[in-house]
This record gives C-alpha cells, structure tokens and sequence, in this order.
C-alpha cells in the first residue's frame, strides 16, 4: 500500500499564541513520532509536497468578499475573525498551502500515483463558512479539495466522514444543498461543546435533503461506542450511497486525553475507526481514499498516537503494538449511545434503509 504523506515545513508557520491549542508543535511532535516509528523510512510511504490553492480553487468554495478580508487582514499583520481564531502575517499563506494539500492528495490518488493519501496540515478546515469562519480554521480545505476532485476527475459521488469531536458546521453548510458529497458527521454533542451545531435532524436541503448525517455523541463516548455507531448507521448508509471516492476528516480529538473535549476513544480505537473507512473505501470506491488531520490537541500525548495508529491503518500495518499515552481509565458508566441511534434512524430512515 502506498501512502502519499502530505507535509510541508511551511505549515508551522501560522501562529495564533504561543499557548494556542492550535499551535506549530502539533505537528511537530506527531513528525517526530513518525520518525522514531520508523514510518517516514517504509518505502511505502512518499512525502508529497502541496500546492497552494490556486484563486479558480478557492473561489468553488468562498466568496470573494470573504477571500479578500482574510488576505488583507494577513497582509496588515494581525486581526480576528473570533475571539480563538488569529490572524496573523503567515496565516493567508499556511491556509492557501493547507486547502491545495488536500487538492494535492486528491490529485496524487485520483491518478493513482499512490494508493491513499493523509494530509498533515494546519491550519484546520471545518469550522470555515463560505462567507466566514471561527473555531481555528480559515478556509475550507476539505470542501476546496472535494470540489478540485469533482471538477478535475470522473468523480460523482464523495462520502465525506468527518469524525473531529467537533460539529463541522462549515462544511455542512457548504454542502448543505449538495447531494454530490454525503456528509456523515460523528461529534461530541452540541449541547457540551463547541461550535453547538450538529443536531441528529439536520438532513439537508432542496437537492442535497437526505445527504447530511449528524450523529451527536454523549460526552465519555468510547471505541465501542463508536463501532456501534459505525455498523448501524454509517456502514449501510455509505452502501447505498455506493461513493465514488471516500474523504476521511481525521479529527483526532476524540482520544481520551485530549484538553479541550470530553470524549474516550483510544489509539487502538482511531485503528478501528481507519479500517471501516479503509474498508468502505475497498469495497464501494475502489480504494480511493484521502484523509486530512482536523483537530487534535494533546499535542504530546493522543495526537501524535492518534495519528500513527490511522496513518499506520492506511499502510496496512502491523497495529497492535500501538500503545496508549497513557492509562485509559473508563468512566464509572458506559455512555448509552442507543438513544441516540433511534434518533438517527427514524430521522435518516426517510431517505435511507436503516
Ligand atoms: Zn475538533
């Protein structure tokens, strides 16, 4: 299996604060784990440089009123487009080189010149609007790569599962209406935890109804929480979707040990969740798959084993020996996730067999 592995030292160079959870040193720290894995030596594996989004790429996706405010906003140095989201000289750049690395991973695998690919960039993507965007992020790189596919390659249909902890509120709202990219979205629930979007009804509109699936988790939410999810609502949707091309939004903080949320899934877990999507990808798109990190913040601790365990997923490695940070303790209960099944299916049930 080979894996296009999308990097460039220039994503370190947006800042917001030293203290930011968005900070350079997450994916510095996860590149040094690579190393001491040994992934950045397996011949499987190829650094792909990215390219910056070009205007015509950004333009399928953001007004040019809202392109013009980022990039003169960067030009001046400083400004905010919320009260966690900062603007800075570098930002304009690191975000163009953030949205054409996703474009750059859809080329190299919808040519075929490796078998999938991972982006590891910053900064973030989902929180941007078409018009607007909070929550670290900028520009959409997801839906700026999505559309870049569609536009360059015989794709039609791309299941996009966006398993951040956080609702994608920006990418549901530019695919709202879009019944070419089914969005699947597992989050932590909106009532505890940012942007608060995310609710189970939210299925879509005019063409694109019926091609929006939120599944808002309970706080603790574990591995096995999330493989009941998967088997009952996203594996029989994406059958029958039967996509073209899969897109994976590899939010890794949904680990346990990650600062700013409240979920409990393990490096172990993030391999199960890398192996349904691999194997959605196998059975229904003949392989084609592309994942882009989100967010992730325990920048010494889950996330660079987050990242290993997934970007070892895609290799087709040996997993087991993947270790936890540190010592899972489990909550006093286990989360019930059913209630929030039956939620999904009788709301997804009008357009889906579930
Ligand atoms: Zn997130």
């Amino acid at each position: 299996m080979s894996l296009g592995l999308v990097y460039d030292e220039d994503y370190l160079l947006h800042e917001h604060t030293p203290t930011h959870p968005e900070r350079k040193e997450r994916l510095q720290y996860t590149m040094d784990q690579l190393e001491e894995e040994g992934l950045l030596a397996d011949p499987d594996v190829s650094i792909v440089e990215p390219s910056m989004a070009t205007d015509e790429q950004l333009s399928r996706v953001h007004t040019q009123e809202y392109l013009e405010r980022l990039r003169s906003m960067s030009a001046s140095g400083t400004g905010m487009l919320s009260v966690d989201t900062h603007v800075s000289a570098h930002t304009w750049n690191t975000a163009k080189l953030a949205a054409g690395g996703v474009a750059t991973a859809m080329d190299v695998v919808a040519t075929g010149t490796h078998d999938s690919s991972f982006v590891m960039a910053r900064p973030g993507g989902h929180h941007a609007f078409a018009n607007d965007a909070h929550g670290f992020c900028y520009l959409n790189n997801t839906a700026v790569g999505i559309t870049h596919l569609q536009a360059e390659y015989d794709v039609d249909r791309v299941l996009l599962w966006d398993w951040d902890a956080h609702h994608g509120d920006g990418t549901q709202s530019i695919f709202y209406d879009d019944p070419s990219v089914l969005v699947m979205s597992t989050h932590q629930d909106g009532m505890t935890l940012f942007p608060g979007t995310g609710d189970a009804r939210d299925v879509g509109e005019g063409d694109g109804e019926g091609y929006n699936v939120n599944v808002p988790l309970p706080p603790k939410t574990s591995d096995e929480g999330y493989r009941t999810v998967v088997e009952e609502v996203f594996e029989p949707i994406a059958e029958q979707y039967d996509p073209d091309f899969v897109f994976i939004e590899a939010g890794q903080d949904n680990h346990f040990t990650d600062p700013i949320t409240d979920l409990g899934v393990t490096a172990q877990g993030y391999v199960s969740l890398m192996e349904h999507a691999v194997d959605a990808a196998d059975r229904l798109a003949d392989g084609r798959l592309v994942a882009s990190l989100a967010g992730g913040y325990g920048i010494e601790g889950g996330l660079p084993y987050t990242n290993l365990a997934v970007i070892a997923t895609l290799l087709g490695l040996d997993t087991d020996a993947i270790r936890e940070p540190a010592v899972y303790e489990p909550p006093s209960y286990e989360p019930d996730v059913s209630d929030v099944i039956d939620r999904v299916k009788r709301v997804q049930s009008d357009y889906w067999s579930i």
